[in-house]
């Protein structure tokens, strides 16, 4: 077995607030058969700490940017961890980034710089009996890892993972002292971005590799419509660029064992899960499809659209029940839209067993995000039956066969897609959704496509595999 060290802000089950936990959650497991052994260094917030009682020490730091630490080797859900234990850093309840306001909290800088300063230490040597051929980088918060393992002189090779690029975890240049980042990275051609200091673009200068969690995503990340400021970079480093699919944990994800809901191995098992959901949100659907959005509010996710678009998907006898949080304005709107209705349902907040059993009931779920670099829930929707309705963008467009004719004569489809990403393009699709649903028949082939569709991580942990195998070699 070879070794690495996955580094990350979250982790499923632990902790999670969206698709990043699944995927750190679900590498190690997906990593084994390929012969590399992945432990994950978290942040100790109370919740992580708490999920192994016999923690063993395994290291410590006397400063870690303004406190004393220690690592502690320990398991929990199948996972080997190596959590951070910094009280002055983690000791928070709530969210893992924003205060009981909702604000960031105002030493995130330093939270994550320090995450990546105790990866580079781990991949330097500080552990006696374990030492990493590869360090794994996931989003900004284990930015800085890529510079500190430099410095450090790290032997392991580093692999940068974008799983969102709207996150740059900026922080004041004034800051660069405090987060031990050298003089000379602060340049356009280093950690700067436009004044500030940048943790994602450190990690994606000074990373050995990069990826990215669809080939679709990658391709878009080098363009200005989607690289939010950091495309150049991209392009400059896209030799070292590779996308490779996020998967659903089928052990996690199987509506055959799924503990949250009546289980069902085939399209017809779901009549009962979709009554008990219809029956929860107080609703009552017509003859039309009974839709789901589980999703964080914000603008990526397109969701003000579908409140635009909405009206069509009700005309057409369609109900719809949501469930999320993030935004404000948008959790209002949803709050006022489902408000009296008969067909339309929402849940504000965050509610894992309750997005099972949504999967599990719903005929199909909304996806209309403006971007997507991977998007988990239409795998989930596939896996229980449920056709997905995706905007045409990033790993949406690379996971989703869509019901145009061709694919309806090859019998291939599963779900539909649609663009451009506007409420009269969602409203299009939408009619199209209505459509098929009432061919039984076609909708019935495309459910049994999609319950049967490959969305596990096996593919996509063999091309991580060789990716870690080419890094390992150059260490
Ligand atoms: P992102 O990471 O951008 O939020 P993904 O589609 O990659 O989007 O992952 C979203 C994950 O979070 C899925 O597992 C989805 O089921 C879950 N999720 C999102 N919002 C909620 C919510 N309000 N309650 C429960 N689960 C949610």
């Amino acid at each position: 077995m070879r070794a690495a060290l996955g580094v990350a802000s979250e982790c499923a089950p632990l902790v999670k607030t969206g698709g990043l936990a699944d995927v750190v959650g679900a590498l190690p497991a997906a990593m084994r058969p390929h012969g590399w052994h992945l432990r994950t260094l978290l942040p100790g917030y109370p919740g992580v700490l708490g999920a192994d009682s016999t923690a063993r020490v395994v290291a410590r730091e006397d400063d870690l940017f303004g406190g004393p630490a220690q690592v502690l080797a320990a398991e929990a859900n199948g996972l080997d961890l190596l959590v951070l234990d910094a009280p002055h850093l983690y000791a928070r309840t709530g969210s893992p980034y924003l205060d009981a306001d909702g604000r960031d909290w105002p030493d995130n800088d330093l939270r994550f710089a320090a995450l990546g300063w105790m990866a580079a230490r781990i991949a330097a040597g500080a552990l006696p009996d374990w030492q990493p051929d590869v360090v794994h980088l996931h989003d900004w918060q284990a930015g800085f890892a890529a510079v500190y393992c430099r410095e450090m002189g790290a032997r392991a090779g580093t692999l940068m993972t974008i799983h969102n690029i709207a996150f740059h975890g900026l922080t004041s240049a004034r800051q660069r002292a405090a987060l031990r980042l050298p003089a000379a990275g602060f340049s356009p051609e280093g950690f700067e971005f436009y004044g500030q200091i940048s943790a994602l673009k450190a990690g994606l200068i000074w990373s050995d590799r990069i990826s990215t969690v669809s080939p679709t995503y990658a391709y878009e990340l080098t363009t200005p419509e989607f690289g939010m400021g950091l495309d150049g970079v991209i392009r400059a480093r896209a030799d070292a660029l590779s996308g490779i699919l996020n998967g659903a944990d089928l052990d996690v994800w199987n509506p055959a064992t799924d503990p949250a809901i009546r289980n069902f191995t085939t399209p017809r098992g779901k009549a009962t899960n979709r009554a008990q959901l219809a029956a929860e949100f107080g609703i009552t659907p017509g003859e039309g499809p009974l839709c789901a959005v589980i999703s964080r509010l914000s603008e990526q996710k397109g969701l003000d659209l579908l409140l635009d678009a909405l009206p069509r998907l009700l005309d057409r006898g369609g109900s719809l029940v949501l469930l999320g949080s993030g935004d404000r304005a948008l959790e209002e709107a949803w709050r006022r839209a489902a408000d009296g209705s008969d067909r339309v349902g929402a849940r504000i907040g965050y509610d894992e067993a309750l997005s099972h059993r949504m999967y599990a009931g719903a005929d199909a779920v909304l996806v209309p995000s403006r971007f997507e670099p991977c998007g988990l829930t239409q795998l989930y929707a596939q896996r229980y039956g449920a056709i997905p309705l995706v905007a045409l963008t990033g790993g949406l467009a690379d996971t989703v066969i869509p019901a145009n004719e061709a694919a309806l004569r090859a019998g291939a489809a599963t779900g539909v897609q649609f663009h451009p990403v506007t409420a009269q393009g969602l409203g299009f699709a939408l009619d199209r959704l209505c459509d098929l649903y009432a061919e039984r028949k076609t909708w019935g082939r495309m459910q049994r496509n999609a319950m049967h569709a490959e969305v596990g991580w096996d593919a996509s942990a063999r091309q991580y595999a060789t990716l870690y195998d080419a890094l390992a070699a150059q260490g």
